[in-house]
């Protein structure tokens, strides 16, 4: 286990209604240990965050995040939401680089720089998302892969810019295939992502960095993944929409 913040977010993806939303949170403060250590951060749809925040008035334990925010200000963006939208309903957090998002709106790590730059201007603190998907691993290209992705955004930052960063390791294989990587495999590239930090930045912020893990992590697997030294807790998805299993992923440290 390591010395570093340890953090749990929920990604809730694309699921619940306000009802349901608000249930889920109130099962989240109901199974919560009030002494738990963990940072606890849930990620609902933007449709359900102003009442969620609403709702976790006196629950300073949880957090708010976004799931994604617009590469843009404000403006003809049909659809769209800004980062200021986002700080403005009581998120403190925002998904930037989502596997799905990559993948489904093709979104490129240019427009990912911006998006993390409207978060920062905004006081978000971004959870950056990077990861191989199964061809690469199989290629042996994972390191190289996941080193680009951390490049092509971060560089563009100063160590000042990114004193909020949380990044989150998930492996596309194993976002909601079940198949989780061991924690050898978790426990080796986080290693090399903090390495890979410590040399576009600094050994200093890459020690205190939070490097969370994400992929099919689920209430019997995340004390084996967050025992690993480098591991720092994790992004979770599906296993996030039980508020039983989330509290219990929450107290696996
Ligand atoms: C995710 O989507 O960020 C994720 C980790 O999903 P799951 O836990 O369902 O694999």
């Amino acid at each position: 286990m390591s010395f570093r913040r340890k953090i749990v977010a929920g990604n809730w993806k694309m699921n619940n209604s306000l009802a349901e939303a608000l249930t889920l949170v109130d099962g989240v403060i109901a199974h919560l240990d009030p002494n738990t250590i963990t940072e606890v951060i849930i990620c609902p749809s933007y449709a359900v965050l102003a009442p969620i925040h609403a709702h976790l008035q006196g629950m300073p334990k949880i957090r708010l995040g976004a799931q994604n925010c617009s590469e843009f200000n404000s403006g003809a963006y049909t659809g769209e939401v800004s980062a200021q939208m986002i700080t403005s309903v009581g998120c403190q957090y925002v998904i930037v680089g989502h596997s799905e998002r990559r993948t489904y709106c093709n979104e490129s790590s240019e427009q990912l720089t911006q998006k993390m730059k409207r978060a920062l201007e905004n006081k978000l603190h971004p959870i950056f998302c990077i990861g191989e998907n199964l061809e690469e691993r199989n290629g042996a290209k994972h390191f190289d892969i996941v080193k680009g992705q951390l490049k092509n955004v971060l560089s563009t930052f100063s160590l000042h810019d990114l004193k909020e960063l949380l990044i989150a390791y998930e492996p596309v294989w194993a976002i909601g295939t079940g198949v989780t990587a061991t924690s050898a495999q978790a426990q080796e590239m986080h290693a090399f992502i903090r390495k890979t930090i410590s040399e576009l930045f600094s050994v200093d912020f890459a020690n205190t960095l939070p490097i969370l893990y994400g992929g099919s992590c689920n209430a019997l697997n995340a004390k084996e993944l967050f025992a690993c030294k480098d591991v720092d807790g994790g992004l979770i998805g599906g296993a996030s929409l039980k508020a039983e299993d989330f509290c219990k992923i929450i107290s696996s440290f």
